[in-house]
Formats: structure tokens, C-alpha cells, sequence
């Protein structure tokens, strides 16, 4: 019993950092922090039943605009105490000051968190609207790294855009700045959701070729239902491929059936990143279980945690 505890609580310490050194393909999973006791209990299921599969470390979301914040270190506090779960923290930046940041990172550290991704956020409400600094805060995620960095014995990830950063004005300057935060002192990428493989493996090629080898991790979103064709667009500003559109929505009166194509796109884009010696694999799961397990089962990697 004393042993079990004792390994738990080592591997939780672990950073993603060395977990990626190991040479082994990662597989992760992406939360958000629930703002009902219903969305806890829907959390925790899905907690619970992707734990059982042993993934390499799971994140925990930080609300657009700052707006789930204690639910996130709550959350996330509670994957580092009660499972025995590799967590990391997202963090932004918006509508902070440095002291406010410094404390949450603070708490996170007094909860045994070694991981942090370090992402600038976008103004609250329009993603798109103006950037207002905070008047004590920071202007992008590179200032946070070294916060983060400054703050402790931290291991930091960064976000990373297959399609470009909407912001970016060229892919040259995106490229750039997103070395910088690398040089600033991040450990590891996760990159915005996708559909083509193509496009990550440009950035990846890219950023090589800018001579910086920080693993980038792809994050994968599986479409389950009709609505998030559009939601996903938006929110993330990823090309929605048109034939993957046309065909879920031939049978958008069939739950099951749109489900089943999107778990398929989903399983074949994996296969194809996973033939290209990806550092790992990055799941957004909205807190459900049974898409991201499915996928997990149809590229064989179930036997990997058993
Ligand atoms: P930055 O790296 O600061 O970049 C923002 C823009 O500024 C880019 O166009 C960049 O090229 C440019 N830039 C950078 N440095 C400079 C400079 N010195 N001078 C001029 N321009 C510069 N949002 C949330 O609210 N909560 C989350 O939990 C969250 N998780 C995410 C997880 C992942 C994996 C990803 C990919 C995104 C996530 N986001 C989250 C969204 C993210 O906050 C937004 O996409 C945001 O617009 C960009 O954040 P960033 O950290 O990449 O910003």
C-alpha cells in the first residue's frame, strides 16, 4: 500500500518534459473544467474510465478569458491528489496581473504540479477583438514562459498553429515568434486542432528548419455530432475539411452514423501522424470518454496500457 502511494506520487511528479525524452509516442487527453455539479460528475466519469488506460499525462483547460479559474486549479489539483494521472495546468494570460499569475502558479506548485502550458488566451468574448494588456499583466505567451520558468522547477508547454496563428501576419514571423517561446524556455508544443496531416507536418518541417527541435505535439479533435462542424471552425479557425462536411452531413438525421465518420477521419488522420515519428498524440475529449477510447481501440493502443 505505502509502495503504491510512493510510486503514485512519483510518476505524477514526472514532467511531460522526460515522459517525452523516454523515446516512447505519448498519448494524452485534454479536460475543461466543469461549471455544474452535473459537468463534475461527467468529468470525473471520463477521468475515471480513461485512467485505465494509462495515458502519458492529461491537461486541464483554462476558460476563455480567465473565466474558469478556480474550477481549473480545482480540477486540476484534484487529478494531482486523487489519480494517478500526470496533470498539466493551462494557464493564460488574459486579464491578469504578474501577482495574480504568480499566485495561481504558486498554488499549483504547493498541489506537487510540475506542468504548465503557458498560452497568452484571447480577449474575452470576441476571440478576434482588440488585445488589451492587462495594466500589470503581459502581452504574449513568451512573457509567461518565463514567469512560469522564474516561479520554480517547472516543466513548460507552449501552443503551436498547423494553420498559422490568425494573428500572425506570414508564416515566417509565426514560425518566429513561436521559436522564441522554445528559446524562452519551453519544453514541449501542443498544437491548435487540425484535419489535414499535411499541415502539421509543414510547421513541424518549418520549425525544424529555424533549427529548433522542441517536440510538437498534434492535437486531435474527432468530430461526434453535425454541430460541431461549425463550432470547431469557428473557435479554432482549422480548414473543416468540405468532403468530411458533405459526408456527415448525407446522414445528419443519424446520430450513429455521423459519429462513426467522425471517429473513422479521426482514427485514419492518427494512423497517418503516427507513421511520421510524432512525439505523441493529444486528445480533446470535452469530457467525454467513449469517442477518444474508440479511437484509442481502433489504432491498437489499448494493448499498449494493458
Ligand atoms: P502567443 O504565443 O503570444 O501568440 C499570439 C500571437 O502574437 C501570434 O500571432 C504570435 O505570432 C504573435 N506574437 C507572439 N510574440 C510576439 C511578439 N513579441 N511581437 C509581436 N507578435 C507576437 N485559450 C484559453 O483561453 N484557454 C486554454 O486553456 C487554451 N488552451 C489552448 C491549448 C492549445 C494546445 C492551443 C493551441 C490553444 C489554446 N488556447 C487556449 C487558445 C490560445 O490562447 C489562443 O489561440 C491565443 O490566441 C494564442 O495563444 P498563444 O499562447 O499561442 O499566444
Amino acid at each position: 500500500m505505502a509502495l503504491g502511494t510512493a510510486s503514485t506520487r512519483t510518476d505524477r511528479a514526472r514532467t511531460v518534459r522526460d515522459l517525452l525524452a523516454s523515446g516512447e509516442q505519448s498519448y494524452s487527453f485534454e479536460f475543461f473544467a466543469p461549471k455544474t455539479a452535473k459537468g463534475e460528475h461527467t468529468l470525473w466519469n471520463a477521468i475515471r474510465r480513461l485512467e485505465a488506460v494509462s495515458p502519458t499525462f492529461v491537461s486541464v483547460t483554462y476558460g476563455a478569458g480567465g473565466s474558469s479559474r478556480e474550477g481549473t486549479v480545482r480540477a486540476t489539483e484534484r487529478i494531482a491528489t486523487d489519480t494517478t494521472l500526470t496533470p498539466v495546468a493551462h494557464l493564460t494570460a488574459v486579464n491578469h496581473s504578474r501577482a495574480e499569475l504568480r499566485n495561481i502558479i504558486g498554488q499549483y506548485a504547493d498541489a506537487g504540479i510540475r506542468n504548465m502550458l503557458a498560452l497568452r488566451g484571447d480577449p474575452p468574448g470576441d476571440p478576434m477583438g482588440e488585445w488589451v494588456r492587462h495594466p500589470e499583466g503581459l502581452d504574449f505567451a513568451i512573457e509567461l514562459v518565463r514567469l512560469i520558468k522564474e516561479s520554480g522547477d517547472f516543466c513548460v508547454g507552449v501552443a503551436a498553429f498547423p494553420e498559422m496563428h490568425p494573428r500572425s501576419a506570414d508564416w515566417d514571423t509565426d514560425v518566429r515568434h513561436f521559436v522564441d517561446k522554445c528559446r524562452a524556455g519551453a519544453d514541449f508544443a501542443i498544437t491548435q486542432m487540425f484535419f489535414y496531416p499535411e499541415d502539421y507536418l509543414r510547421l513541424r518541417d518549418r520549425v525544424a528548419a529555424a533549427g529548433c527541435t522542441t517536440p510538437i505535439i498534434p492535437e486531435i479533435m474527432p468530430v461526434t455530432n453535425v454541430r460541431q462542424i461549425e463550432r470547431f471552425a469557428k473557435l479554432s479557425n482549422a480548414a473543416f475539411p468540405p468532403e468530411l462536411a458533405e459526408r456527415i452531413l448525407a446522414v445528419k438525421d443519424d446520430a450513429a452514423a455521423v459519429r462513426s465518420i467522425g471517429i473513422d477521419y479521426a482514427t485514419e488522420l492518427c494512423a497517418q501522424l503516427m507513421a511520421e515519428e510524432i512525439p505523441g498524440l493529444h486528445f480533446i475529449t470535452l469530457n467525454h470518454s467513449t469517442a477518444t477510447l474508440e479511437i484509442y481501440e481502433n489504432l491498437g493502443l489499448h494493448q499498449r496500457s494493458s
